[in-house]
């Protein structure tokens, strides 16, 4: 019979049958109309929950939420009998779901796909299959997964075992006996610990062989009942709610706070709390720095080891199964329900592979180092080549006959996991690089392939032929995702796959992005609403977007503020923006203690460091937009601003917009400083080695202020101008470019300038680039911000400055965004800032030692 794929051409050619695969293929089909043929190597749907049907398999996210959320009628028809289903159920479900999208028959099953190649001149791939057979198509889409290709396990010998060997992945669909039978398990990942506990009671013999004994937590699964079954299926949207805002797509409650921060008894508490409630709430509902610092995780580690200790019987045993070699969750975290129990069987044994690593497989069982096994069955729970082996199985060359192994010799790269430079109209979904590995994996697939359909439907209708992420956005992505990943403890686990670790000679990389997937999503969104930022379209790139610009602190406290459902700040009445700017102290880094005097007129803070005088003085102007901010707002920056540069540091007071709109705030600024230079000396100040200092609109109050006190005649010896806003009206590419953010918009600068200017004529009291003359003004050092809208006024005003003859350091930091001066708490990099600020303040003091 002739193949009636042989030399056909597709709009779309979709690999991989899993939840990716077919809510790809209904999306591309359906959705968009597109012509898709779709190629899979199982005999049937449902990917994972095809191959692995080992005993004990089940999911680790509750049904409810591991499942698909795009069709309302899926949700209120499927009902879930337990809280985490096992195989058999989700894969019922996948094959339930593939029927009534009419799917399968988009598929060729048991086709494997070996080569894909591009050709430059038909911008198209070539697609070759097991089957010999050939098609052509204008895109592929890999839904190829990243557990899909199982590990080779290191030693020798599987050939000749004469005994039964099973891999977990490839599980046969026949049941397997074990009754009476003598059983070895290698690995104790989350497959090994899910076909322990499930066989202990079934073999005559258990034997695990164990060489990282793991951190597992109860998962807590029970029978749903039939009327909670329907509820549940009625009320999916109430029961979804917030699972994309979450970091793991799932809505689960937050967490409480730091652990270090809480006593050994909180601690205990909310654990127990956690624990009890069971999965992934014991990570990310208890304390927010467990996964943060390794302080923080030994707290919790500790914890499952006391757990594991109450429910092991035989102390050695006990202590082998506790880890002590890598933070809880640098490996991804598994979960059990009796696992622990299991050891207490007479006929379980637990078997060190560690201090004695497996050799080989024998004819007759399992030879390690120092002793030899025998058995009936062996099972192998090895785990997978993760990620890139699946994608490197696809045989895939891109441009200029590009192999991906060499494009990957160094670990994998990609543009949010979704295209790989030098593959065009190649678009993956859940790849090496993408959010999904911490991210409820139905969620994930779902925004991935609609930001890919979406990237179709727009190069279908702009006729583009092809659509490319570039290197350089590959690169920025790449810098993110590693740079997210060293702020975690995952890079200290060892041989976790997370890193690449588990397979011998794979690079060592940063696999996937942890910055959540509210941040995930977020950038994914305004790469689309910037026109494809990142991507070559046709060969005609767009900038990469300032979100993959970010400082990976910087990204990862944006990602926390969406989780808690930030608003943009241009959304939030007068009150919700003086709210977000107190809340910003939680942020801050606590300043050092000291002797703090208060003044009531002009309303001051003076913080006097423990220091012999006459000290230097900084005069400090809070910011937050003339509407918002307060002394206390500024209290910790200027504690350790006076500590770090043994000033005196008074934080004035002035009166906020739009109640008191201009001149209010620059005239209560000024006549602070008026006061400090006439009165400093009383708190032991050196009045004749003033600088004048504030950050964002603290800081444009701080450059007037600078240009009154030479009009005044008020000696200063310098001016740190924070990320200073210094014209409404200035017309800047920073302006344009970071118009939405990241954080601070446009539309809330815009609105503070209006309150502030409350319709008075612009001068130079409020514009400064505005004055006359800005000769003779003191020495400045201008911070400003690569991500900041007001980043190229403010620079543009270092050039005025200089031009008129004032000492001028202009210090720009990447990555960063307007409001961090605020953040020192969760962003290390404005250390540098203030090491900046140090250095300057100490080269004023050099200058006028020396003028003196
Ligand atoms: P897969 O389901 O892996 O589907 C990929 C398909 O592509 C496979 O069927 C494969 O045969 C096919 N394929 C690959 N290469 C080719 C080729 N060259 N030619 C043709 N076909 C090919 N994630 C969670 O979020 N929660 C969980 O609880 C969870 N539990 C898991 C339990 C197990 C045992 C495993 C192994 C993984 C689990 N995961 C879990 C991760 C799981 O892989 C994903 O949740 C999800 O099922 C992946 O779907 P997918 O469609 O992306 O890929
Ligand atoms: P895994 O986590 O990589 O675990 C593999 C196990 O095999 C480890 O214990 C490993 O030991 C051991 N191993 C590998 N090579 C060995 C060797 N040569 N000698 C001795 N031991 C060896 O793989 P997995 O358990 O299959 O899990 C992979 C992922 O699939 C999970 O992390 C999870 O994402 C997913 N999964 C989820 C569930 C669920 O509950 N929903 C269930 C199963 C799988 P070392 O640690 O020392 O390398």
């Amino acid at each position: 019979m002739e193949d009636t794929l042989m030399g056909s051409h597709y709009d779309v050619v979709v690999v991989g049958a899993g939840f990716a695969g077919l809510y790809a293929v209904h999306k591309m089909r359906d959705e968009l109309g597109l012509d898709v043929q779709a190629f899979e190597a199982a005999g049937g749907v449902g990917g994972t929950w095809w191959w692995n049907r080992y005993p004990g398999a089940r999911c680790d996210f509750e049904s409810i939420h591991y499942s698909y959320s795009f069709s309302e009628e899926i949700q209120r028809e499927w009902e879930w009998s337990e809280r985490f289903a096992g195989q058999p159920e989700i894969l019922a479900y996948l094959e339930w779901v593939a029927d009534k999208l009419d799917v399968r028959r988009a598929f060729r099953f048991n086709t494997r796909v070996t080569s894909t190649t591009w050709d430059d001149k038909a911008a198209r791939w070539i697609i070759c299959t097991d089957d010999g057979a050939t098609c052509t198509a204008r895109f592929v889409v890999s839904c190829v997964g990243g557990l899909s290709v199982a590990k080779e396990p290191e030693f020798p010998g599987s050939e000749t075992f004469r005994g039964e060997l099973y891999r977990t992945s490839s599980w046969p669909h026949e049941p397997v006996d074990l009754t009476g039978k003598r059983v070895a398990v290698i690995g104790t990942g989350s497959t090994g610990i899910q076909v322990i506990q499930e066989i202990a009671n079934e073999a005559a013999e258990l034997t695990v062989f164990q060489r990282t004994p793991n951190f597992a937590a109860p998962l807590g699964n029970e029978p749903v009942d039939l009327a909670q079954r329907r509820w549940n299926a009625e009320h999916h949207a109430e029961l979804r709610a917030g699972s994309r805002q979450h970091m793991i797509g799932v809505p689960y409650d937050p967490p409480s706070g730091p652990a270090l921060a809480a006593t050994p008894d909180e601690r205990r508490r909310i654990f127990d709390k956690y624990w009890d409630r069971g999965g992934f709430r014991l990570l990310v509902s208890t304390f927010s720095d467990v996964i943060f610092n390794q302080q923080a995780n030994e707290t919790i580690a500790e914890y499952i080891r006391e757990r594991i200790r109450e429910r092991v019987k035989d102390p050695a045993t006990a202590a082998l199964l506790c880890p002590t070699d890598h933070p809880y969750a640098s490996k991804r975290p598994p979960f059990e329900t009796g696992y622990y129990e299991a050891y207490n069987l007479p006929h379980v044994h637990l078997v060190d592979v560690r201090s004695a690593p497996i050799e080989a497989i024998t004819p007759t069982g399992v030879r390690t180092s120092s002793k030899s096994y025998e058995f009936d069955v062996i099972i192998l729970a090895t785990g997978f080549d993760v990620f890139t082996r699946p994608l490197l199985n696809l045989g895939l060359r891109g441009r200029d006959g590009l192999k991906l192994e060499d494009r990957w010799a160094n670990g994998p790269t990609s543009y949010l996991g979704v295209q790989i430079a030098g593959f065009p109209n190649l678009f993956v979904i859940n790849g090496p690089k993408s959010a999904v590995a911490l991210y409820n994996v139905p969620l994930a697939t779902e925004d991935n392939v609609n930001f890919v359909a979406a990237a179709l439907a727009r190069a279908i209708a702009d006729k583009t032929a092809t659509f490319e992420a570039t290197y350089e956005a590959e690169e920025a992505w790449g810098r993110l995702c590693e740079g997210i990943l060293n702020l975690t403890v995952i890079p200290h686990s060892k041989g976790s796959w997370y890193m690449g670790e588990n397979i011998p000679g794979k690079a060592r990389a940063a696999y996937f992005f942890a910055g959540g997937a509210p941040l995930y999503r977020a950038i994914c969104a305004e790469i689309v609403h910037v026109g494809y930022g990142g991507f070559a379209l046709d060969r005609v790139s767009a900038p990469i977007p300032p979100m993959v610009r970010l400082d990976p602190a910087a990204a990862l406290l944006l990602g926390s503020m969406l989780a808690r459902g930030m608003k943009p700040l241009d959304e939030l009445n007068l009150d919700e923006v003086r709210a977000v700017a107190e809340s910003l102290r939680e942020l801050q880094l606590p300043g050092p203690a000291m002797r703090v005097e208060i003044v009531e007129e002009p309303r001051a803070r003076i913080y006097i460091p423990d220091r012999a005088g006459p000290l230097p003085v900084i005069v400090f102007y809070h910011g937050g937009g003339w509407i918002s901010g307060s002394l206390d707002l500024a209290d910790a920056p200027c504690r350790r601003l006076a500590d770090e540069n043994g000033a005196i540091v008074v934080s004035a007071h002035y009166r906020l917009a739009p109640e008191h709109s201009f001149p209010a705030a620059t005239d209560d600024t000024f006549a602070a400083l008026s006061w400090v230079w006439k009165h400093v000396s009383a708190y032991g100040g050196d009045p004749g080695r003033i600088v004048v200092m504030g950050e964002s609109a603290g800081a444009n109050l701080a450059a007037v202020a600078a240009i009154r006190a030479r009009d005044a005649g008020i000696p200063l010896a310098g001016q740190v101008l924070i990320y200073p806003p210094i014209d409404p009206e200035a017309s800047t590419a920073s302006r344009t470019e970071f118009a939405d953010g990241p954080f601070f918009t446009r539309a809330i600068g815009e609105k503070m300038w209006g309150a502030y200017l409350g319709g008075a004529e612009l001068t130079e009291l409020a514009a400064p680039s505005r004055a006359s003359s800005l000769a003779g003004l003191a020495p400045a050092l201008v911070l400003t911000l690569e991500l900041d809208m007001s980043r190229d006024e403010a620079e543009d005003y270092a050039g005025a400055l200089a031009s008129a003859g004032v000492p001028v350091r202009l210090h720009r930091f990447d990555g960063l965004f307007h409001g961090v001066f605020n953040m020192s708490a969760f962003i290390p990099r404005v250390r540098e800032m203030y090491a900046s600020i140090g250095e300057f303040v100490a080269t004023c003091k050099e200058q006028i030692t020396e003028a003196a």
